[in-house]
This record gives C-alpha cells, sequence and structure tokens, in this order.
C-alpha cells in the first residue's frame, strides 16, 4: 500500500510560467513588497528584543532535546517508548487475520529500567498537555517502515562541473524529484533522485545529469568475425541515441536529423483509435533549446521523460523559488545539483551470497545458470573457463553519477 501512496502525486498547481512569475518576483523586490510593513515599524532595540526572544525560546528547546539524546538511558528509554506505541497502534489497526491463518504481530520491546532519571523524565513527559501529537489508532494509516529510497547517498549536494553561477542574471531555482518504475511492479514508481536546476538551464542539462543505468552501459568490443568478445566500461557517460520530455501536452524532440523520438511517438499514437488518441503536439524547440524559462509547468505532477531506447522517467516540479531569495546556505554555483540520490541496490553473488555481484557470466556450463552474477573474488577463485570459446563475462552497471 506504500508503494502506490508513493506512486500519487498531486494536487497539482495552477499552471506556473516560469518567465512571468520571475517578473513579478522581480518586480516585487525592486518595490519592497516583499519586506513586511509591521516589522518595518519596530525601532531597531525592539526588533533586536524579539530577535533575541525567539533565538533565547528555540535553544532552550534545543538544549532539553540535547540533554535527552546525549544520555544514553534517556533516549534509549524515549525510542523504547516510541517503538512500544508503535506496536500497539498497529496491533490495534491490524484487521482480524483469516481463519486458519497466523498473522504476524508486532512485539512490543520489554520494558524499560525505572531508574530515578528515567522516571522523571517519564513524569515530565506525561505532564505535557499536548495531546494532539499522540498517536492513535489512525495513525497507523500514515506509518511505514523506512525504504531504500528514504535514503540518501549523498552527504552533500553533487554539484555539477563547470556550470553557470545561480546569480549571474535573474533566475529561478527549480526543484525537482525524478521518479522510476519499479522493475517488478511497473505501474508504481519510486524516488530515484532530486536536483535543483537553474531556469536558464535546458531540459537537455537535466538529461545530462540523470543517473540511469541505460546512459552508463559498457560499450562492445567486437572481435575480427564481429562477435562480442568483450565489454569496456568508461566513465563517460552514453551519448544520448534519442530522448524526448512531454510538458503539459507538448513533446520537445531531441532535434536528430533522422526520425526522432517525438515524430514516432506521434506515429504511434496515429495507430490508436481517434477518440483513444493522445492530445499531445509537438513543440517547436528541441529539449537542447528549451529553457525551464520558456516552459508552463505545474508542481505535484508528472512529467516524462523517454530516452536510450525505453528507458523511461517521471519528473515532478517540487518548488520554483526566485534565486535573488536564496537561503545563505544554498550553493551559488554547480547547477544542476544533484540534492539527493537513492542508494543502489545491487544483486548478491549467486555463489557466496554475501556480496554484491559486479560480473554477468555468459555461457560458463560449469555455473549451471547462464546468465550467472557473481562477485570477483568468486570469479577468481573459479579458475579460467573450460570451455573458453563462448563465456563472456559482462561487467555489471551501477547507476551512479560518473560525471
Ligand atoms: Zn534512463
Ligand atoms: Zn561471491
Amino acid at each position: 500500500m506504500s508503494r502506490s501512496f508513493d506512486s500519487y502525486f498531486g494536487p497539482p498547481s495552477q499552471p506556473i510560467n516560469v518567465a512571468e512569475f520571475l517578473q513579478q518576483a522581480n518586480s516585487a523586490l525592486l518595490s519592497g513588497s516583499f519586506t513586511n510593513a509591521a516589522w518595518e515599524q519596530l525601532t531597531p532595540e525592539h526588533r533586536n528584543a524579539v530577535e533575541a526572544e525567539i533565538n533565547e525560546s528555540i535553544s532552550d528547546l534545543k538544549s532539553s532535546l540535547d540533554q535527552v539524546w546525549d544520555n544514553p538511558v534517556l533516549s534509549a528509554h524515549v525510542l523504547r517508548q516510541h517503538e512500544s506505541t508503535i506496536a500497539s497502534v498497529r496491533g490495534q489497526a491490524d484487521a482480524p487475520a483469516p481463519k486458519g491463518r497466523k498473522r504476524k504481530r508486532d512485539i512490543a520491546p520489554e520494558g524499560s529500567e525505572s531508574t530515578p532519571e528515567v522516571l522523571q523524565l517519564q513524569e515530565k513527559l506525561d505532564a505535557v498537555n499536548l495531546r494532539c501529537w499522540g498517536l492513535t489508532v489512525e495513525s497507523a494509516l500514515c506509518m511505514r517502515s523506512a525504504k531504500n529510497s528514504d535514503y540518501n547517498a549523498l552527504d552533500a549536494p553533487k554539484k555539477m562541473e563547470q556550470a553557470p553561477d545561480a546569480n549571474s542574471h535573474p533566475n529561478a531555482v527549480i526543484s525537482l524529484t525524478v521518479y522510476n518504475r519499479i522493475t517488478y511492479l511497473p505501474s508504481c514508481l519510486t524516488r530515484s533522485s532530486q536536483h535543483a536546476v537553474l531556469s536558464t538551464q535546458t531540459l537537455a542539462d537535466l538529461l545530462r545529469v540523470l543517473p540511469c543505468a541505460s546512459s552508463n552501459m559498457p560499450t562492445e568490443e567486437l572481435d575480427a568475425e564481429g562477435d562480442v568478445s568483450s565489454y569496456n566500461v568508461t566513465d563517460q557517460t552514453g551519448e544520448h541515441s534519442g530522448c524526448l520530455f512531454c510538458i503539459e501536452d507538448l513533446i520537445y524532440r531531441d532535434g536528430r536529423e533522422t526520425p526522432d523520438y517525438a515524430e514516432k511517438l506521434v506515429v504511434h499514437f496515429h495507430k490508436l483509435p481517434e477518440d483513444k488518441r493522445p492530445q499531445i503536439k509537438i513543440a517547436s524547440t528541441s529539449a537542447s533549446e528549451t529553457t525551464f524559462n520558456a516552459l508552463t509547468l505545474g508542481t505535484h505532477k508528472p512529467y516524462w521523460i523517454l530516452h536510450q531506447g525505453n528507458c523511461e522517467h517521471f519528473f515532478v516540479i517540487d518548488q520554483i523559488r526566485h534565486a535573488p531569495l536564496a537561503h545563505v546556505s544554498d550553493p551559488l554555483s554547480g547547477y544542476p545539483l544533484m540534492l539527493h540520490l537513492t542508494p543502489t541496490v545491487q544483486d548478491l553473488c549467486r555463489a557466496c551470497g554475501k556480496v554484491p555481484a559486479v560480473h554477468s557470466i555468459v555461457g560458463d556450463m560449469r555455473l549451471g545458470e547462464s546468465p550467472c552474477l557473481l562477485c570477483a573474488p568468486c570469479w577468481r577463485m573459479m579458475g579460467p573457463p573450460k570451455n573458453d570459446e563462448g563465456v563472456v563475462v559482462v561487467p555489471l552497471v551501477i547507476p551512479f553519477v560518473n560525471h
């Protein structure tokens, strides 16, 4: 159920013309309407006093939290309490299991030791009057365990080299999330990465930084007879054999000489009965000519990318912000930034079952299956194949960004 929850987007915003939004934001900035009149009327002393009060109350909250987290006995107690509340909410919310089938139950953790400091903390927590934060049976609908796409493989935003500055001209910073289909559940999507692009950058700039296994395929090395003898892994992203973007019923082509993806898609749609044809048109500019400034976008609405044959991605605009109003911690250069990257889940080696596989061995009869996924040490231990002819070692692609 959580998978299908994550595959829903919306509700979408009204269409936002990025260029118009920038114009309005610029004129609002110049006319000073972003400032708060009531705040401006205060005397500097009064403002300082308000700021000091806010800072003090936040540091007060933070220090009481830190006190608990830094104490292993107290933090363990809080965690145990949380887990046991979750277990009881789940237990109450579960529907009775069908007859004859045993239901897996969440087991509440053992009770905590009652040291004086733990009892004191619990007394304090019980005295909190804010009841709306407590978990109810309905909370179970919004609870799920952590998934791989919740984790971030990056510890800091990843910058693009030789990228323009955010402040070189009036820009909007657009943050977006890229989703891919789940291989074994193609109707559900999962978050793959998040990026921040400048509105002066093009759709092709976004495609260039998209982490995708199809763009990093190893190149085939052919022997004298034209058969594949081995594979070569390069650090370079493979050239795009073609692409299209479908945004707000317009298709942005790759602009190739040969019939491009957009034309092929339109031809494909013409095979459908007229009433079932999607009402989309080819845009006048290609993906490499179209900047985000030229687009009208809706937030929380999926748009479609097709490239490298049949590789599909969806992206959803999360935010459109005016760059001059950036937060002090926002990087000034290196756009498109990669903000989030879901860690890659690799298949385990078929021989040891412990280490991620790095080779796919094709045609080796000793392995009993072809292709067979193996880690490097296991493949070395096997020694050279006896039926040397026809055994091909294919490097597995790890869809991580190499640029
Ligand atoms: Zn792709
Ligand atoms: Zn192994």
